[in-house]
């Protein structure tokens, strides 16, 4: 199954959406094999943000995201790239549909509400950048036969 990152930024947690945030991706029926909470810095979104550097909001950006801590989450699903992607909405929260994550918690292009992977190469080297193996959680999905056609994937 494919994996991915959301990032919950310091305005999800200081505005209090952590529960709301990952309750959607629950309810969505994606299964949650990883999370921690982390101070990011500024090495760290050096490299995470490396396709933004030279923007001329790639300061402001930074300073949002070491503002407070961030909640690390990854999902399991088929297509769970793609789904969550969605599920968050366009970049640009005052553009974001109703229903998607930014569309219904923010506005601002810059402070909106998570981080997702934007490609499964991309997810991959984004739970490697924040995850170890030991971070994983293995249990048992019971409900999979519930969510899936057996010819899904
Ligand atoms: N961002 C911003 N202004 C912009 C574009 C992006 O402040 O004009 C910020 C915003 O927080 C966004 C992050 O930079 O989530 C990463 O940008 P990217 O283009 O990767 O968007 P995302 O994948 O998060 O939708
Ligand atoms: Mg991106």
């Amino acid at each position: 199954m494919e994996r991915t990152l959301v990032i919950l930024k310091p305005g999800a947690l200081q505005r209090g959406l952590v529960g709301e945030v990952i309750s959607r991706f629950e309810k969505r029926g994606l299964k949650l094999v990883a999370m921690k909470m982390k101070q990011l810095d500024q090495s760290i979104l050096d490299v995470h943000y490396a396709h933004l550097k030279g923007k001329p909001f790639f300061p402001w950006l930074c300073s949002g995201m070491t503002a407070a801590p961030v909640i690390l989450c990854c999902w399991e699903g088929f297509e769970a790239v793609k789904v969550v992607r969605a599920m968050a909405g366009s970049t640009n929260a005052r553009n974001a549909a109703p229903g998607t994550i930014r569309g219904d918690y923010a506005l601002s292009a810059q402070e909106n509400i998570v981080h997702t992977s934007d490609s499964v190469e991309n997810a991959q080297a984004e739970l490697d950048r924040f995850f170890s193996p030991e971070d994983y959680c293995d249990y048992p999905s019971p409900l999979n036969q519930f969510l899936y056609a057996p010819d899904e994937k």
